[in-house]
């Protein structure tokens, strides 16, 4: 017994020592960079990885040019590292490790937004200081990085080279503007930065920086940060929906079992807003979408001009509750002092002047305050989700008829000569069609009919 207790004891010691002659043989990059000890300590000092070091290089930058220590709680980081933003074939997920450890920001601290962009788009991060108002913007080289990637993917990178790529070098564009949202808001002080937008400062990315930055320096909920991480801005578009999913959860809480199922109509930026809080995602047919040309809304009822979309309230056995919101766009205007048709200034400071305005102006402002319930009407069992959204929302149906929101007669541009055989099936598109070339083959026999004349 004893005997065995001794090997064993024999062979930790023997183990540990191979162990410690290992591990000193291989030198830390700490040793060389001690900066960098809380991001290898995260990561594991053999998974250590050029993208971990792309996030260290650009806090190290922002801290040093914005002044900033580790976990200052007046900094905001944003970045679209990881979501989705790759450098030709390779994430850039571990850039997100390295901002982090550096600049001591997290999600769950709220202030490390990840903002959503397409797969081939620009790496950026920026960093805003809400009491100085300043805005560092980094975009990374995409050509630089990715032959210190390709250098890796092949096993023979050398980190501590890659530590010495200066940040002008790793960095197409770093620039630094101050982007205080209560001097932006002001008209005097959106003209004075609109060449911003114009020069493209931060890269193009000006409208999600700026919009985004502003609503958290006032305080933004968990919930809407998420949605704007997904939309990749914050707009009044994006703040109606967040103001409608609150508004539905208050006035019309869901029972156990029971989930939302959206039907936008028409859509606009809300729908991100609904995607996110409420999970109802297309994919997984918690939303259906349809459009309401202008042909269309201007022949509806005057209490129905403002219509948002209809809100499905579901449950498991089927038994289904329609919430159709209105949202008035003219009191948002003049709460916030601008005329509409501004939103369309597009030539100026004025499209992105009146949506930040918006933005941080609504935010003292209550949902209940826009949000009008148009019609509240139980649909009796539909079976399920599926079946449901397969017949209200199928190519040629029209919701707006069959919940009596507008008259059946305006439902088509297609001319139908003959009413739509059934009351269940008002609209099906085969009809229309085979009513369409009628018509067209009847126009082009009288047109051949007058050319021979
Ligand atoms: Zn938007």
């Amino acid at each position: 017994m004893m005997k065995r207790k001794l090997a064993t004891v024999v062979l930790a010691i023997f183990i540990c020592s191979v162990f410690v002659v290992t591990g000193s043989a291989q030198e830390s990059i700490v040793s060389d960079y001690p900066e960098l000890k809380p991001l290898v300590d995260f990561v594991g000092e053999k998974d250590l990885s050029v993208m971990d070091l792309v996030g260290y290089k650009a806090a190290e930058k922002a801290m040093e040019e914005l002044g900033f220590s580790k976990g200052d709680p007046n900094v905001l980081a944003l970045t679209d590292a990881g979501y989705i933003a790759n450098i030709g074939k390779y994430s850039s997920a571990g850039a997100l490790n390295g901002v982090m450890m550096t600049a001591g920001v997290s999600r769950g601290e709220g202030n490390l937004v990840n903002v959503h962009r397409g797969c081939d788009k620009p790496l950026w991060f920026a960093f805003f200081d809400k009491e100085t108002g300043d805005c560092i913007y980094l975009e990374v080289n995409k050509g630089n990085l990715k032959s210190w990637l390709d250098k890796e993917a092949a096993g023979t990178v050398d980190l501590s080279a890659f530590m010495k790529v200066s940040a002008d070098a790793l960095f197409s564009k770093i620039s630094k503007e101050n982007i205080d949202p209560d001097e932006l808001i002001t008209e005097e002080g959106a003209k004075a930065w609109n060449h911003n937008f114009v020069n493209k400062t931060f890269g193009g990315n000006e409208f999600s920086i700026v919009t985004i930055s502003a609503v958290w320096s006032k305080g933004i909920s968990n919930e809407f940060l998420r949605s704007a991480e997904f939309h990749n801005h914050i707009c009044p578009g994006l703040t109606s929906g967040y103001f409608m999913t609150q508004y539905l959860r208050e006035n019309y809480p869901l029972e156990k079992g029971e989930q939302w199922v959206v039907w936008s109509v028409p859509p606009w930026c809300k729908d991100d807003a609904f995607q996110q809080i409420f999970d109802s995602t297309v994919g997984k047919r918690g939303m259906a979408v349809m459009y309401v040309p202008g042909s269309v809304s201007e022949k509806l009822a005057p209490e129905y001009k403002n219509i948002a979309g209809i809100y499905i309230k579901i449950g498991k056995t089927g038994e289904a509750k329609a919430i159709v919101l209105g949202w008035d766009w003219e009191k948002v205007c003049s709460d916030c002092g601008f005329a509409r048709k501004d939103f369309k200034g597009f030539d100026s400071y004025k499209w992105w002047w009146v949506r930040l305005r918006s933005d941080v102006v609504l935010m003292d402002h209550e949902p209940e305050e826009y949000i009008s319930v148009l019609m509240v009407k139980d649909l009796g069992n539909q079976g399920s989700v599926k079946v449901m959204n397969a017949k209200w929302m199928a190519v040629g149906a029209n919701p707006l008829v069959e919940l009596g929101i507008m008259p059946k007669s305006e439902t088509t541009s297609i001319p139908t000569p003959t009413p739509a055989p059934t009351k269940e099936t008002p609209s099906i598109p085969g009809l229309g069609v085979i009513a369409a070339i009628a018509i067209a083959g009847a126009l082009v026999y009288v047109a051949k009919r007058k050319k021979r004349g």
